[in-house]
Protein backbone atom coordinates (compact mmCIF):
# COMPACT_ATOMS: atom_id res chain seq x y z
CA UNK A 1 0.00 0.00 0.00
CA UNK A 2 1.33 3.74 -0.63
CA UNK A 3 1.88 5.69 2.24
CA UNK A 4 -0.49 8.31 0.62
CA UNK A 5 -3.65 5.60 1.31
CA UNK A 6 -2.84 4.43 5.03
CA UNK A 7 -5.05 6.68 7.22
CA UNK A 8 -2.78 7.71 9.89
CA UNK A 9 -0.29 8.81 7.37
CA UNK A 10 -3.23 11.52 5.58
CA UNK A 11 -3.50 12.61 8.49
CA UNK A 12 -0.24 12.93 10.17
CA UNK A 13 1.75 13.87 7.46
CA UNK A 14 0.38 14.41 3.95
CA UNK A 15 0.58 17.43 2.77
CA UNK A 16 2.67 18.89 5.69
CA UNK A 17 6.03 20.30 4.73
CA UNK A 18 7.63 20.89 8.63
CA UNK A 19 10.99 21.87 7.03
CA UNK A 20 9.23 25.26 5.89
CA UNK A 21 8.36 26.00 9.10
CA UNK A 22 11.28 25.32 11.61
CA UNK A 23 10.10 21.55 12.11
CA UNK A 24 6.95 23.19 14.30
CA UNK A 25 4.93 20.14 14.85
CA UNK A 26 1.45 22.15 14.45
CA UNK A 27 1.19 23.79 10.70
CA UNK A 28 1.33 27.75 11.06
CA UNK A 29 -1.86 29.74 10.36
CA UNK A 30 -1.36 31.33 7.25
CA UNK A 31 -3.12 34.59 8.39
CA UNK A 32 -2.46 36.73 5.08
CA UNK A 33 -4.91 38.35 2.37
CA UNK A 34 -2.03 38.29 -0.39
CA UNK A 35 0.95 37.09 -1.41
CA UNK A 36 4.11 39.19 -3.14
CA UNK A 37 5.54 38.38 -6.14
CA UNK A 38 9.21 39.39 -7.84
CA UNK A 39 8.78 38.51 -11.60
CA UNK A 40 6.15 40.31 -13.79
CA UNK A 41 5.89 37.25 -15.48
CA UNK A 42 5.33 35.16 -12.45
CA UNK A 43 2.20 37.06 -11.61
CA UNK A 44 0.77 37.33 -15.26
CA UNK A 45 0.88 33.35 -15.00
CA UNK A 46 -1.11 33.82 -11.74
CA UNK A 47 -3.49 36.22 -13.10
CA UNK A 48 -3.96 33.80 -16.15
CA UNK A 49 -4.98 30.58 -13.39
CA UNK A 50 -5.26 31.49 -10.15
CA UNK A 51 -5.36 27.68 -9.64
CA UNK A 52 -1.45 27.27 -10.04
CA UNK A 53 -0.48 29.44 -7.09
CA UNK A 54 -0.52 31.87 -4.14
CA UNK A 55 -2.09 34.85 -5.06
CA UNK A 56 -4.90 36.20 -2.72
CA UNK A 57 -6.35 34.13 -0.11
CA UNK A 58 -9.80 34.71 -1.33
CA UNK A 59 -8.72 31.63 -3.67
CA UNK A 60 -5.53 29.73 -2.24
CA UNK A 61 -3.85 29.53 0.93
CA UNK A 62 -1.35 27.48 2.10
CA UNK A 63 -2.66 26.45 5.22
CA UNK A 64 -6.16 25.85 3.35
CA UNK A 65 -3.79 23.65 1.34
CA UNK A 66 -2.32 20.96 4.03
CA UNK A 67 -6.63 20.25 4.50
CA UNK A 68 -7.48 20.32 0.68
CA UNK A 69 -4.91 17.59 0.86
CA UNK A 70 -6.06 15.33 3.02
CA UNK A 71 -9.46 15.72 3.02
CA UNK A 72 -9.08 14.96 -1.07
CA UNK A 73 -6.75 11.65 0.20
CA UNK A 74 -9.37 10.48 2.47
CA UNK A 75 -12.31 10.63 -0.08
CA UNK A 76 -10.19 8.60 -2.14
CA UNK A 77 -10.53 12.30 -5.08
CA UNK A 78 -7.99 13.98 -6.99
CA UNK A 79 -9.39 17.22 -5.48
CA UNK A 80 -11.19 19.17 -3.10
CA UNK A 81 -12.07 22.61 -2.13
CA UNK A 82 -13.13 23.65 1.17
CA UNK A 83 -15.75 26.17 1.96
CA UNK A 84 -17.34 28.05 4.79
CA UNK A 85 -20.11 25.97 5.32
CA UNK A 86 -21.72 23.03 4.01
CA UNK A 87 -24.68 24.81 2.41
CA UNK A 88 -21.75 26.80 0.38
CA UNK A 89 -20.08 23.15 -0.30
CA UNK A 90 -23.77 22.05 -1.94
CA UNK A 91 -24.93 25.56 -3.72
CA UNK A 92 -21.45 25.52 -5.86
CA UNK A 93 -21.50 21.85 -6.33
CA UNK A 94 -24.72 22.06 -8.03
CA UNK A 95 -24.70 25.52 -9.20
CA UNK A 96 -21.82 24.74 -11.67
CA UNK A 97 -23.49 21.75 -13.02
CA UNK A 98 -26.75 23.46 -14.68
CA UNK A 99 -27.67 26.63 -16.55
CA UNK A 100 -31.35 28.06 -17.66
CA UNK A 101 -33.41 24.71 -18.99
CA UNK A 102 -31.66 22.15 -17.11
CA UNK A 103 -33.30 19.86 -14.83
CA UNK A 104 -32.04 17.81 -11.13
CA UNK A 105 -33.05 14.99 -9.89
CA UNK A 106 -32.76 14.69 -5.98
CA UNK A 107 -33.50 12.48 -3.48
CA UNK A 108 -36.69 13.16 -1.24
CA UNK A 109 -36.13 15.22 1.59
CA UNK A 110 -32.50 16.28 1.40
CA UNK A 111 -30.94 18.64 3.44
CA UNK A 112 -32.72 22.08 4.52
CA UNK A 113 -30.49 24.51 2.62
CA UNK A 114 -30.37 22.01 -0.17
CA UNK A 115 -34.41 22.13 -0.41
CA UNK A 116 -34.16 25.50 -0.42
CA UNK A 117 -32.23 25.72 -3.19
CA UNK A 118 -33.87 23.32 -5.19
CA UNK A 119 -37.93 24.91 -3.99
CA UNK A 120 -36.90 28.98 -4.17
CA UNK A 121 -33.39 29.82 -5.94
CA UNK A 122 -32.87 27.29 -8.79
CA UNK A 123 -36.41 28.23 -10.33
CA UNK A 124 -35.62 31.28 -10.25
CA UNK A 125 -32.82 30.40 -13.16
CA UNK A 126 -35.23 27.94 -15.23
CA UNK A 127 -33.76 25.14 -13.25
CA UNK A 128 -35.81 22.58 -12.28
CA UNK A 129 -36.15 19.22 -9.82
CA UNK A 130 -38.03 16.60 -9.70
CA UNK A 131 -37.50 14.56 -6.12
CA UNK A 132 -37.36 10.97 -6.15
CA UNK A 133 -37.67 7.80 -3.24
CA UNK A 134 -34.21 6.98 -3.65
CA UNK A 135 -34.67 3.65 -2.08
CA UNK A 136 -35.72 2.41 -5.36
CA UNK A 137 -33.39 2.77 -8.26
CA UNK A 138 -36.21 2.71 -10.94
CA UNK A 139 -37.72 6.02 -9.72
CA UNK A 140 -34.21 7.52 -10.83
CA UNK A 141 -34.67 6.05 -14.08
CA UNK A 142 -38.07 7.03 -14.13
CA UNK A 143 -37.54 10.59 -12.79
CA UNK A 144 -34.50 10.89 -14.99
CA UNK A 145 -35.63 13.71 -18.72
CA UNK A 146 -33.63 14.68 -21.71
CA UNK A 147 -32.26 17.62 -19.65
CA UNK A 148 -31.11 16.05 -16.66
CA UNK A 149 -27.83 17.34 -15.70
CA UNK A 150 -27.22 16.50 -11.65
CA UNK A 151 -28.33 13.61 -9.40
CA UNK A 152 -28.43 14.96 -5.81
CA UNK A 153 -28.31 12.53 -3.50
CA UNK A 154 -27.43 12.27 0.83
CA UNK A 155 -26.58 8.78 1.63
CA UNK A 156 -27.93 8.12 4.62
CA UNK A 157 -30.07 11.02 5.50
CA UNK A 158 -30.10 13.05 8.95
CA UNK A 159 -33.59 12.16 9.90
CA UNK A 160 -34.57 8.52 8.59
CA UNK A 161 -31.35 7.46 7.33
CA UNK A 162 -32.61 6.60 4.16
CA UNK A 163 -30.15 5.51 1.98
CA UNK A 164 -28.98 5.05 -1.61
CA UNK A 165 -28.11 1.93 -3.74
CA UNK A 166 -24.56 4.73 -4.36
CA UNK A 167 -22.88 2.32 -7.02
CA UNK A 168 -26.06 1.58 -9.06
CA UNK A 169 -27.33 5.40 -9.20
CA UNK A 170 -23.78 6.27 -10.11
CA UNK A 171 -23.82 3.15 -12.92
CA UNK A 172 -27.41 4.88 -14.42
CA UNK A 173 -25.71 8.59 -14.25
CA UNK A 174 -22.85 7.79 -16.01
CA UNK A 175 -24.54 5.81 -18.51
CA UNK A 176 -26.44 8.86 -19.27
CA UNK A 177 -24.00 11.53 -18.83
CA UNK A 178 -25.56 13.51 -15.80
CA UNK A 179 -23.03 13.90 -12.69
CA UNK A 180 -23.65 12.65 -9.08
CA UNK A 181 -23.53 14.45 -6.02
CA UNK A 182 -23.87 12.88 -2.60
CA UNK A 183 -23.53 14.76 0.79
CA UNK A 184 -21.70 12.38 3.04
CA UNK A 185 -21.80 13.97 6.42
CA UNK A 186 -23.03 11.32 8.32
CA UNK A 187 -20.57 8.76 7.83
CA UNK A 188 -17.38 10.84 6.88
CA UNK A 189 -14.96 9.47 4.70
CA UNK A 190 -13.78 6.93 6.97
CA UNK A 191 -17.45 5.29 7.51
CA UNK A 192 -18.16 5.72 3.13
CA UNK A 193 -16.33 6.09 -0.02
CA UNK A 194 -18.42 7.10 -2.21
CA UNK A 195 -16.36 8.05 -5.16
CA UNK A 196 -15.17 4.31 -4.95
CA UNK A 197 -18.22 3.78 -5.94
CA UNK A 198 -18.38 5.98 -8.77
CA UNK A 199 -20.05 9.26 -7.48
CA UNK A 200 -18.56 12.22 -9.01
CA UNK A 201 -18.42 14.49 -6.23
CA UNK A 202 -18.84 13.92 -2.55
CA UNK A 203 -19.56 17.06 0.02
CA UNK A 204 -20.21 17.31 3.64
CA UNK A 205 -20.92 19.48 6.22
CA UNK A 206 -17.17 19.87 8.14
CA UNK A 207 -19.23 21.59 10.75
CA UNK A 208 -20.11 18.00 12.26
CA UNK A 209 -17.37 14.97 12.42
CA UNK A 210 -14.45 16.75 11.07
CA UNK A 211 -14.18 20.08 13.08
CA UNK A 212 -15.74 17.73 15.68
CA UNK A 213 -15.92 20.78 19.00
CA UNK A 214 -19.01 22.39 17.87
CA UNK A 215 -16.61 25.45 16.79
CA UNK A 216 -16.15 25.98 13.47
CA UNK A 217 -18.28 26.10 10.46
CA UNK A 218 -17.25 24.43 7.08
CA UNK A 219 -17.69 22.35 4.16
CA UNK A 220 -15.78 19.61 1.99
CA UNK A 221 -16.22 19.23 -1.67
CA UNK A 222 -14.35 16.44 -3.33
CA UNK A 223 -14.15 15.29 -6.94
CA UNK A 224 -11.95 15.39 -10.50
CA UNK A 225 -9.67 17.82 -10.68
CA UNK A 226 -11.34 19.26 -13.84
CA UNK A 227 -14.83 19.63 -11.84
CA UNK A 228 -12.29 20.90 -8.61
CA UNK A 229 -10.72 23.99 -10.81
CA UNK A 230 -14.19 24.53 -12.96
CA UNK A 231 -15.46 25.25 -9.23
CA UNK A 232 -12.41 26.89 -7.93
CA UNK A 233 -12.64 29.12 -11.43
CA UNK A 234 -15.96 30.32 -11.15
CA UNK A 235 -18.54 29.87 -7.89
CA UNK A 236 -15.65 29.31 -5.28
CA UNK A 237 -14.11 32.93 -6.49
CA UNK A 238 -17.30 34.77 -7.37
CA UNK A 239 -18.74 33.97 -4.02
CA UNK A 240 -16.03 34.04 -2.15
CA UNK A 241 -17.08 31.12 -0.22
CA UNK A 242 -14.31 29.71 0.65
CA UNK A 243 -12.97 28.82 4.47
CA UNK A 244 -10.33 30.65 6.20
CA UNK A 245 -7.28 30.03 7.06
CA UNK A 246 -7.65 29.89 11.05
CA UNK A 247 -10.97 27.66 10.38
CA UNK A 248 -8.81 25.51 8.51
CA UNK A 249 -6.10 24.99 11.06
CA UNK A 250 -8.88 24.12 13.39
CA UNK A 251 -10.15 21.42 10.78
CA UNK A 252 -6.43 19.97 10.21
CA UNK A 253 -6.54 19.83 14.07
CA UNK A 254 -9.87 18.03 14.21
CA UNK A 255 -8.67 15.61 11.49
CA UNK A 256 -5.99 14.15 13.65
CA UNK A 257 -8.71 12.75 15.92
CA UNK A 258 -11.42 11.66 14.04
CA UNK A 259 -10.66 8.16 14.08
CA UNK A 260 -10.50 7.89 17.69
CA UNK A 261 -13.61 10.51 17.92
CA UNK A 262 -15.47 8.27 15.66
CA UNK A 263 -14.26 4.84 17.27
CA UNK A 264 -15.78 6.03 21.06
CA UNK A 265 -18.88 7.93 19.70
CA UNK A 266 -19.85 4.41 17.68
CA UNK A 267 -19.65 2.37 21.15
CA UNK A 268 -21.27 4.60 22.75
CA UNK A 269 -24.36 4.62 20.55
CA UNK A 270 -24.33 0.85 20.59
CA UNK A 271 -24.63 1.29 24.57
CA UNK A 272 -27.59 4.06 24.34
CA UNK A 273 -29.32 2.11 21.41
CA UNK A 274 -29.51 -1.22 22.96
CA UNK A 275 -30.51 0.42 26.60
CA UNK A 276 -33.24 2.32 24.70
CA UNK A 277 -34.83 -0.52 22.60
CA UNK A 278 -36.22 -2.10 25.68
CA UNK A 279 -37.70 0.88 27.49
CA UNK A 280 -41.22 0.99 27.09
CA UNK A 281 -41.77 4.58 26.29
CA UNK A 282 -39.84 4.14 23.14
CA UNK A 283 -42.02 2.25 19.96
CA UNK A 284 -38.64 2.50 17.52
CA UNK A 285 -34.98 3.30 17.36
CA UNK A 286 -33.71 4.19 14.25
CA UNK A 287 -30.09 3.41 13.09
CA UNK A 288 -29.01 2.53 9.77
CA UNK A 289 -26.43 -0.31 11.19
CA UNK A 290 -29.19 -1.97 13.49
CA UNK A 291 -30.46 -4.96 12.43
CA UNK A 292 -33.78 -3.94 12.19
CA UNK A 293 -33.35 -1.07 9.75
CA UNK A 294 -35.53 -1.74 6.54
CA UNK A 295 -32.18 -1.14 4.48
CA UNK A 296 -29.95 -2.44 6.37
CA UNK A 297 -28.46 -5.16 4.43
CA UNK A 298 -27.61 -2.36 1.50
CA UNK A 299 -26.60 0.22 4.39
CA UNK A 300 -23.93 -2.85 5.31
CA UNK A 301 -22.66 -3.14 2.12
CA UNK A 302 -21.88 0.40 1.68
CA UNK A 303 -21.08 1.85 4.74
CA UNK A 304 -18.30 0.50 7.00
CA UNK A 305 -19.74 2.39 10.08
CA UNK A 306 -22.67 4.51 11.40
CA UNK A 307 -21.89 6.29 14.23
CA UNK A 308 -23.50 8.69 16.79
CA UNK A 309 -26.58 10.42 14.99
CA UNK A 310 -30.02 8.20 15.69
CA UNK A 311 -33.70 8.49 16.08
CA UNK A 312 -36.37 7.31 18.32
CA UNK A 313 -39.96 7.72 18.19
CA UNK A 314 -41.76 7.76 21.10
CA UNK A 315 -45.23 6.55 22.43
CA UNK A 316 -46.35 9.79 23.47
CA UNK A 317 -50.13 10.38 23.29
CA UNK A 318 -49.72 13.91 23.45
CA UNK A 319 -46.63 17.03 22.69
CA UNK A 320 -46.51 18.19 25.66
CA UNK A 321 -45.18 14.45 26.64
CA UNK A 322 -42.37 15.06 23.97
CA UNK A 323 -41.88 18.52 25.38
CA UNK A 324 -41.60 16.88 29.18
CA UNK A 325 -39.06 14.72 27.91
CA UNK A 326 -36.86 17.35 26.25
CA UNK A 327 -36.88 20.03 28.76
CA UNK A 328 -36.21 17.22 31.53
CA UNK A 329 -32.53 16.51 30.64
CA UNK A 330 -30.12 17.79 32.12
CA UNK A 331 -26.84 17.09 30.56
CA UNK A 332 -28.07 16.39 27.23
CA UNK A 333 -28.49 19.83 25.17
CA UNK A 334 -31.13 20.76 22.80
CA UNK A 335 -29.69 22.37 19.63
CA UNK A 336 -29.58 21.51 16.43
CA UNK A 337 -26.36 19.93 14.27
CA UNK A 338 -23.91 17.30 15.71
CA UNK A 339 -20.50 15.58 15.21
CA UNK A 340 -18.81 17.42 18.42
CA UNK A 341 -18.06 16.06 21.83
CA UNK A 342 -21.60 16.91 23.13
CA UNK A 343 -25.06 14.99 23.16
CA UNK A 344 -27.88 16.63 21.51
CA UNK A 345 -31.61 16.28 21.11
CA UNK A 346 -33.90 17.55 18.28
CA UNK A 347 -37.47 16.93 18.60
CA UNK A 348 -39.31 16.96 15.31
CA UNK A 349 -42.08 18.28 17.11
CA UNK A 350 -40.25 21.60 17.11
CA UNK A 351 -40.95 22.52 13.09
CA UNK A 352 -44.42 22.18 13.71
CA UNK A 353 -47.26 24.17 14.75
CA UNK A 354 -48.09 23.06 18.45
CA UNK A 355 -51.62 22.19 16.94
CA UNK A 356 -50.51 20.73 14.26
CA UNK A 357 -49.19 18.04 15.89
CA UNK A 358 -50.47 14.29 15.19
CA UNK A 359 -49.69 11.36 17.56
CA UNK A 360 -51.10 8.79 14.47
CA UNK A 361 -47.97 10.51 12.18
CA UNK A 362 -45.41 8.60 13.29
CA UNK A 363 -42.86 11.52 12.29
CA UNK A 364 -44.66 13.74 14.86
CA UNK A 365 -43.22 11.91 17.63
CA UNK A 366 -39.06 11.34 16.09
CA UNK A 367 -36.76 13.02 18.35
CA UNK A 368 -32.90 12.88 16.46
CA UNK A 369 -30.55 12.39 18.99
CA UNK A 370 -26.55 12.30 18.73
CA UNK A 371 -23.88 10.76 20.98
CA UNK A 372 -21.36 12.71 21.54
CA UNK A 373 -17.76 12.20 23.74
CA UNK A 374 -19.53 11.62 27.15
CA UNK A 375 -19.77 8.23 29.66
CA UNK A 376 -22.03 6.24 28.26
CA UNK A 377 -23.48 5.73 31.51
CA UNK A 378 -24.08 9.58 32.29
CA UNK A 379 -26.53 9.75 28.92
CA UNK A 380 -28.14 6.98 29.99
CA UNK A 381 -28.99 8.07 33.08
CA UNK A 382 -29.92 10.96 31.75
CA UNK A 383 -32.11 9.46 29.02
CA UNK A 384 -33.97 7.58 31.50
CA UNK A 385 -34.90 10.07 34.09
CA UNK A 386 -36.12 12.42 31.31
CA UNK A 387 -37.89 9.36 30.09
CA UNK A 388 -39.68 8.54 33.78
CA UNK A 389 -40.41 12.42 33.80
CA UNK A 390 -42.67 11.60 31.13
CA UNK A 391 -44.90 10.09 34.00
CA UNK A 392 -46.91 7.01 32.28
C1 LIG B 1 -25.26 20.44 8.69
C2 LIG B 1 -25.49 19.76 7.40
C3 LIG B 1 -25.27 20.40 6.18
C4 LIG B 1 -24.90 21.85 6.06
O1 LIG B 1 -23.68 22.14 6.59
P1 LIG B 1 -23.32 23.56 7.25
O2 LIG B 1 -21.92 23.39 7.60
O3 LIG B 1 -24.24 23.70 8.43
O4 LIG B 1 -23.60 24.61 6.24
C5 LIG B 1 -25.44 19.66 5.03
N1 LIG B 1 -25.84 18.39 5.06
C6 LIG B 1 -26.09 17.75 6.20
C7 LIG B 1 -26.51 16.33 6.17
C8 LIG B 1 -25.92 18.41 7.42
O5 LIG B 1 -26.19 17.77 8.55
Amino acid sequence: MLPEHDLSYILNELGEDRDQYFRAIAPPIMQTSNFAFKKVDDLRKVFEDEYSNYLYTRGLNPTVDILRKKLAALDGAEDCLVFNSGASAIFASVFANVQSGDHIVSVNKPYTWAQKMFDNTLPRFQVSTTYVDGTNIDNFERAIQPNTKVIYLESPNSWDYAIQDLKAVAQLARSKGIVTIVDNSYCTPLYQKPIELGIDMVLQSATKYIGGHSDVVAGVLTGSNAMMKKIFDNELLNMGNGVTPFNAWLLIRGLRTLPARLERITATTHKVIAHLQQHPLVEEVVFPLDPGFAQYDLARSQMKGACGLLTIVLQAKKMQEIVTFCESLRHIMMAVSWGGYESLIIPKCASLQPEAFDPAVRDHRMLRIYVGLEEPEYLIADLDQALAAVGR
